[in-house]
């Protein structure tokens, strides 16, 4: 009865995204021999090609353009470790240009895991019997949210699986009753979603509970090793429908929009153009890029042995790099390592990426927050997860790397986003606000959930060492910040920001 009742809507959704198929009216802008061509030319640049890219990148940190395709598929090409040196610590530059040295901090939600699809990769794809899927009910998505507001969080990343059951209603009731949990001072002010694609109405009606920022990755831009994991018939089989996802977002008004690679399912450096292409697709149509881009690696997932045995998985190695490209070749866009990787890997790569956004003390099991004391809950994710850290381990660890973890969720509601914030995080005066909201936000923390040697780390060293960035750079703000500060401490003010 409950599949036939998804086969029915399968069947009903795919057929309206045929109609859409035929009357799409955006060009497409991923072709796959123009790409190859692009990488074969490019496949032995010389050392003096590298070091103009390099000098360029740094020059586009303050203009906000992207590298050219063939000179991204140059770096990729890049063998002289010395050159790498140049690039990981252009890619570092960049980043504290654009955004100063903070990291901004979220929680992923896993919501929902039910799905119609059968992505090859995936734990939670239909045809799993070893995992459970399901989907939380209002009270249960409200304790999970509860678990996390009270550890510290205010910035969700809340996911879907696709299904009747977690259609776009779904998605809208739940982040609704996310930002109605209120416990203490504990709140979520931005939530983000990752979802399965939806219709331009459908986006409308999402974008009306305020979300933040739209995320969908493409997975893979190479279309035969697409067509090769995402069997045909199902939905998540509809290459276009997902490509143009973030138009259709832009086109409800959702202007935060985010993109994606699964990265080992195919060529590393074939997904890295995908990505250029992507990103220049969207300026060029809207004239906003992609707030984000997130570059999870496959991870071994519950009976999933193409997660596990794929040609392509990615290397250590080649992850910093591609984290390091991403950087150079798109300045302004923010940039997400997740906790699949491994907390020392993590380290390492924040710095030599230029890596802007982290997720921490995370779950992906639906209602594993509920059992936070389980690190693993195989028989319920989506894919295993590395860096366990909880979060008040994992600020310590940033303090110490000399971080300052932001909390920040200003930037959207004071209506910097899409077309308003791209000219601040091109011409890299973004990072004022991100420094004084981060040093707001982080108190926060200190005053209401940090451990005392997160607290001591951070008031001794932390606010002072960016209170004085301040100073020195923008000295005006300085003393706002420092008189906000005060009210955070003395008068149990919340939520201060610019
Ligand atoms: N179901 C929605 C979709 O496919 O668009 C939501 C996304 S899914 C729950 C979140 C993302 O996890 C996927 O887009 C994919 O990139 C990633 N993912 C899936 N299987 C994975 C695995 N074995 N290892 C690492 N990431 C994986
Ligand atoms: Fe479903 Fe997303 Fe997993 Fe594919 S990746 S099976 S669409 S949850």
């Amino acid at each position: 009865m409950i599949v036939s009742k998804a086969m029915l809507w399968q069947r009903q959704r795919l057929q309206r995204i045929r109609e859409w198929e035929n009357t799409r009216r955006f060009p497409d802008f991923i072709d796959e021999s123009a790409i190859s061509g692009t990488l074969t030319e490019n496949r032995r640049p010389s050392r003096e090609a590298v070091l103009d890219i390099v000098e360029k990148a740094r020059a586009h940190a303050t203009t906000g353009e992207l590298l050219s395709p063939a000179e991204v598929a140059a770096l990729t090409h890049v063998d002289d470790p010395e050159l790498w040196e140049s690039i990981f610590e252009t890619a570092d530059w960049i980043k504290q240009t654009v955004y100063g040295n903070r990291i901004v901090l979220f929680a992923p939600l896993y919501v929902s895991s039910t799905c119609v699809n059968n992505c090859a990769y995936c734990g939670f794809r239909s045809t799993n019997s070893a995992v459970i899927r399901r989907d939380l009910t209002i009270p249960e998505l409200q304790e999970e949210v509860r678990v996390l507001v009270n550890a510290g969080h205010k910035r969700l990343i809340m996911v879907y699986g696709e299904s009747p059951d977690n259609d776009y209603r779904y998605i809208c009731d739940t982040v609704a009753a996310a930002y109605r949990v209120k416990d203490g001072f504990g709140e979520i002010r931005r939530a983000n979603i990752n979802a399965p694609p939806l219709s331009v109405e459908e986006f409308r009606a999402v974008r009306s509970v305020g979300i933040g920022t739209y995320q969908v990755f493409q997975e893979t831009y190479h279309r035969p090793t697409y067509r090769a994991v995402h069997p045909e018939g199902t939905l998540k089989g509809e290459y276009d429908w997902r490509l143009f996802s973030l138009h259709r977002a832009q086109e409800a008004g959702i202007d935060d929009v985010a993109i994606g690679v699964l990265f080992g399912l195919y060529d590393w450096r074939f997904e890295l153009l995908g990505l250029l292409h992507h990103a220049m697709a969207l300026e060029k149509e809207f004239g906003v890029g992609p707030h984000t881009i997130s570059y999870p690696r496959l991870e071994p997932a519950t009976n999933t042995p193409l997660a596990s045995r794929s040609p392509w998985l990615v290397a250590d190695e080649d992850f910093a790099k591609i984290v390091a490209i991403i950087r150079l070749m798109c300045p302004y866009t923010g940039s997400i390592l997740t906790a699949r990787e491994p907390a020392e890997l993590r380290r390492k790569v924040i710095r030599k990426g230029g890596v802007s956004q982290m997720d921490a003390g995370s779950r992906i099991a639906v209602g594993g927050y509920g059992r936070m004391n389980e690190e693993h809950q195989p028989d319920r994710q989506q894919f295993l997860l590395s860096d366990t850290r909880s979060l008040d381990d994992f600020i310590y660890d940033l303090c110490q790397d000399g971080y300052l973890p932001s909390f920040c969720t200003a930037g959207y509601r004071e209506g910097r986003t899409g077309a308003n914030f791209m000219p601040l995080a091109k011409h890299a005066t973004v990072k004022n606000f991100c420094i004084a909201n981060g040093i707001l936000s982080f108190e926060e923390y200190l005053q209401d959930y940090a451990s005392p040697r997160v607290q001591q780390i951070g008031r001794q060293k932390v606010i002072p060492r960016y209170l004085k960035w301040l100073e020195e750079n923008i000295p005006p703000l300085a003393g706002r910040v420092q008189g906000n500060l005060n009210r955070v401490r003395e008068e149990a003010q919340r939520d201060l920001h610019f």
